[in-house]
């Protein structure tokens, strides 16, 4: 067997395990819709080796010569789709068609053209380079926008790509691409095309590979670390956030503190208005804490009626304010909803605590506050009771 139709064969092969570990990773994570286009990719691409070779041993050089710049046309085209969706990005759709007619419309006009000849070479390969180049220009706006290593890993192959498509033309005048399909695909240059063009599928495959199972971990990391009910982080989230920020306060030598928030008889709600009712104010709840306290606090339902938020750079004085002015807005929470009240606990982080301690702390202020009448916010920095003793 020659060395053409041994690369051949393992690009059909390896295409066809891309496609297939895509295809597992599509079934495992429901959630990665997105993965399709990848499967896709994979599949259609495969088509293109299995036509050539088809080109080489069968008299049907026509129709495999069809199907293998139809299949890799597609292939070229499928994958911008699929990494913008990876992305989070809007589908290029329109591009993505475009391709897929400017490459039917050149392919067309030089059916017949004189192989070999630079601008029949360039032509031929021109969709192929526009194709990887919309992949590299999204990669390279998924590194602008701190996604991460993965991302510039794969603008860097699919920029390759790119270049690989821009300088074929250039070896196969330099080389001779075969007079015909039949003598191409034994040539020379189809056997280093086909080489480097195996190497950047895997390297892109791969890469795609990792960066799909990067996003479902991440986004099953994230859903287990969210409260259902009220989208906010739940005890799990919080615990992460929490622990790297009292790290941060602890290096930077800044303060940090904890309000606990529990809703005040909170079962009457339950009991007078219904459990929906009840979802309801705890959800808008949720969003009065995100809405009025900083963008950089950890906020979290813990479980139940009763909230957290811990706060970098504030001392327990900063706290009180924002605790306050979460208190003053929740007659505003929402017109149709039952009015209610909440009790909450300060603690500022000292020296040897940890996060359980300083939450312990912050949990016997929220009791205290109970006890003392429920409606308030326990305890009272200094200053300002100083300042309500002689307001008082
Ligand atoms: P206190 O002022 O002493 O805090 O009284 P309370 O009624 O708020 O406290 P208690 O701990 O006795 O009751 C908490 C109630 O919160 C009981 C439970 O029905 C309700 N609750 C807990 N989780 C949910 C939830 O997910 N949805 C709704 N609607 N209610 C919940
Ligand atoms: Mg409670
Ligand atoms: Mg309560």
């Amino acid at each position: 067997m020659d060395s053409a139709l041994y690369a051949l064969i393992v690009n059909a092969v390896v295409a066809g395990l891309f496609a297939v570990a895509f295809a597992i990773i599509r079934l495992s994570y429901p959630g990665q819709r997105h993965v399709t286009w990848f499967v896709l990719t994979y599949l259609i691409g495969g088509l293109t080796p299995i036509s050539e070779i088809g080109v080489r041993l069968t008299p049907f050089t026509t129709p495999f010569m069809l199907l293998s710049y139809g299949s890799f046309l597609c292939s070229i085209a499928l994958l911008p789709l699929g990494m913008a969706a990876m992305a989070g990005r809007r589908r290029p759709w329109r591009w993505a068609a475009l391709l897929v007619l400017l490459g039917i419309g050149v392919r067309a006009a030089i059916w017949n053209g004189p192989r070999n000849e630079l601008w029949y070479e360039f032509a031929y390969q021109a969709p192929f380079a526009i194709g990887s180049a919309l992949a590299t220009a999204l990669a390279v706006d998924a590194v602008r926008r701190r996604r991460g290593r993965l991302w510039l890993a794969l603008g860097i192959a699919t920029g390759l790509m790119t270049l690989h498509f821009l300088i074929k033309p250039l070896f196969a005048v330099l080389f001779g691409s075969g007079a015909s399909a039949k003598e191409y695909a034994a040539s020379s240059y189809a056997l280093f095309s086909q080489s480097i063009g195996g190497m950047l599928i895997v390297s892109v495959g791969l890469l795609t590979l990792l960066l799909v199972v990067q996003t479902a971990l991440g986004r099953s990391i994230a859903e287990a670390e969210t409260d259902p009910l009220t989208g906010i982080a739940n005890r799990r989230g919080f615990d992460r956030r929490a622990k790297a920020m009292i790290a941060d306060a602890r290096t930077g030598d800044q303060p940090l503190a904890a309000i606990l928030f529990d809703l005040d008889h909170f079962k009457r709600v339950n009991d007078q208005y219904g459990h929906a009712t009840g979802d309801a104010v705890l959800r808008a709840f949720a969003r009065l804490l995100v809405d009025r306290l900083p963008r950089s606090a950890a906020i979290a339902r813990l479980g139940g009626e009763e909230f957290v938020a811990l706060l970098d750079r504030t001392t327990l004085r900063g706290a009180w304010l924002g605790a306050q002015s979460v208190r003053a807005t929740l007659p505003e929470i929402a017109s149709h909803l039952p009015a209610i009240t909440i009790s909450a606990g300060l603690a500022e982080l000292s020296a040897d605590d940890d996060l359980d301690r300083l939450l312990e702390r912050a949990d016997r202020a929220t009791y205290d506050a109970k006890r003392a009448g429920r409606n308030r916010i326990l305890p009272v920095p200094d200053p300002v009771s100083a300042w309500a003793d002689s307001a008082g």
